[in-house]
């Protein structure tokens, strides 16, 4: 079965070689991958100077260049550092990097802050990976991560976006956040701006529930598999990971072989347009 990891971060100093021998390890054959996070670990009020975003981006760039079929390297971003915009299409421009990665530290997803990003990802046409639900980190910011905050997103028509962890716990939130979207897009699902990135955060408990209400709503064809580890991590926790969603979406919801495919491939490959 081909796998396609949609969420996996890089500390920063990982080699392409590196990423692709773990990668061989996990048994993944495509991920999404996130830059290290320019201020990682600081108050959000902390200055974060526009080499440190040059780092983190020409990291990720390197990496990718090691095979940019199967490493598709995200930017993973922070609005209030300095240049961000600028280093930004930088890197998915004259870099080739794929998109970009966000997690709401003290900023709305609705607010002023970050719509002049929004605006730059529209006109590149390139996508933007979201946090959403409870955050395990950043402080006190959860309540800037509801999934319904993204309903702003509206705002921008032609923005490809994906939420994470199923919102979870506002799974059922972040589900009805799609039903919106795919209404704005005129209820054609080929025309709706949003996909769920399933990556966990769900514990066991609540994930079958999810799943089993996100699968039928949203359609396998816009839930993306995801780890959420780390290149050094992944051959120990993505084969763990693949076997609870394949024993759930094969037994438990008995899905056919081809949704399979289409929850742990193709999902990811339409995300990238492809
Ligand atoms: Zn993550």
């Amino acid at each position: 079965m081909r796998i396609w990891d949609c969420h996996s971060h890089l500390r920063g100093d990982e080699t392409g070689a590196y990423v692709l021998e773990q990668m061989d390890a996990a048994g993944i054959e495509r991920i999404n991958l996130f830059s290290a996070y320019p201020g990682s670990g600081r108050d959000y009020r902390e200055p974060v100077t526009r080499t440190e975003v040059r780092r983190a981006i020409e990291h990720v760039a390197a990496v990718q260049a090691a095979d940019p079929v199967r490493i598709r390297g995200l930017i993973f971003a922070n609005p209030r550092a300095e240049g961000m915009i600028e280093e930004m299409e930088r890197g998915l421009t004259d870099l080739g990097l794929r998109g970009t990665k966000l997690i709401p530290d003290h900023w709305e997803p609705c607010g002023e802050l970050v719509a002049p990003l929004y605006d730059k990802m529209q006109e590149l046409g390139k996508p933007i990976q979201f946090h959403s639900g409870i955050l395990y980190g950043m402080g006190d910011s959860s309540r800037f991560c509801r999934p319904v905050l993204y309903e702003a997103l509206l705002n921008w028509p032609r923005l490809r976006f994906s939420l994470a962890h199923i919102g979870w716990p506002w799974t059922d939130e972040c589900i009805a956040v799609f039903g919106r979207m795919r209404a704005a897009g005129g209820y054609q699902t080929e025309r709706c701006q949003m996909w769920i990135d399933t990556c966990r955060g769900t514990p066991d408990a609540w994930r079958e529930d999810a799943l089993r209400k996100a699968v039928p709503f949203c359609g396998v064809e816009r839930l993306m598999f995801g780890v959420d580890g780390s290149p050094s991590n992944l051959a120990a926790n993505a084969p763990v990971h693949v076997r609870k969603d394949l024993d759930l979406m094969r037994d438990v919801l008995g899905l056919s072989a081809e949704q399979i495919e289409t929850y742990f491939f193709g999902a990811c490959e339409a995300f990238w347009g492809e």
